[in-house]
């Protein structure tokens, strides 16, 4: 089982290299985050994905879950599945899904099937659960809320999302367990001088990432994500000196292939 990691962009037809929402595909079937998921795939696709798992509650996490769900509604043919820790879900199905901002779909339906369009499914830190052939492994990170980072594991890569945090240990010390390690996608919303509200907002920076990966036992490649838009060139600019700690920006869009040694 290939590991393939693609960061959606923020709309459908979006070719710019700017990310105000966050939703990762994995292997065409699984989401992490639902920020943009169902403003950056057309229904077919959409389709496709039967599985999103939620790091945490923010809205750029969770912006397009409804919209998603009710896009792929006429073509579902089993229930879409919603992981996140219990406050996560109860935050969605209070404030989200609640019956006023959009139907609840757990409660409704799919079309010729009794089976509900939505299933919720609680998740706990540190116990795993596999789909679709990848092991998650979701381990507390360091954020504004309760947050999640994920390590997926397939057969010849594990791969790891850190989510939104700032400076933590376990995720780093659950990666560096991992012998075939090969990449770890990780925050890096702001530029250096504004490392104080990086901190008070649970995020990175360029100096922080490269402190926080020195916490790693094993190279692997460090991919930076969740780019302010505001001030990327700044973050591009100091990221380019960490450059031989393959630390580099992420290509919204780009398919990530993780398959043994070799990583394209
Ligand atoms: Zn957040
Ligand atoms: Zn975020």
């Amino acid at each position: 089982m290939p590991l393939q990691v693609q960061l959606l962009p923020t709309s459908l037809g979006d070719h710019s290299q700017t990310q105000s929402l966050t939703s990762f595909l994995i292997n065409d079937t699984i989401a992490i985050d639902a920020g943009s998921l169902g403003f950056s795939l057309g229904g077919a696709q959409l389709a496709n994905v039967g599985h999103v798992i939620l790091t945490h509650s923010h809205l750029d996490h969770i912006a397009s879950l409804p919209i998603a769900i009710a896009e792929v509604f006429p073509r579902l043919k089993r229930s879409m599945r919603i992981y996140a820790t219990p406050g996560v879900l109860k935050a969605v199905q209070d404030h989200l899904l609640n019956g006023v901002i959009w139907p609840d779909f757990s409660r409704i339906k799919m079309l010729g099937s009794n089976n509900m369009a939505l299933e919720f499914i609680p998740i706990e830190p540190r116990i795993p659960f596999d789909i679709d052939g990848i092991r998650f492994t979701p381990i507390p990170v360091n954020h504004e809320v309760p947050t999640i980072g994920l390590v997926a594991q397939a057969a010849d890569a594990t791969v790891v999302f850190t989510s939104d945090t700032c400076c933590t240990d376990d995720i780093w010390a659950a990666a560096s367990t991992h012998s075939n390690l090969r990449a770890i996608f990780v925050d890096c919303s702001f530029p250096d001088e504004m490392e104080q509200l990086a901190i008070q907002s649970g995020h990175l920076t360029p100096r922080l990432v490269a402190a926080e990966t020195a916490k790693l036992t094993r190279p692997a490649k460090i991919i930076c994500v969740h780019i302010k838009p505001d001030t990327r060139d700044k973050v591009l600019a100091q990221l380019a000196a960490h450059h031989e700690r393959q630390i580099s920006p992420v290509e919204i869009g780009k398919t990530y292939h993780f398959n043994g040694v070799d990583n394209v």
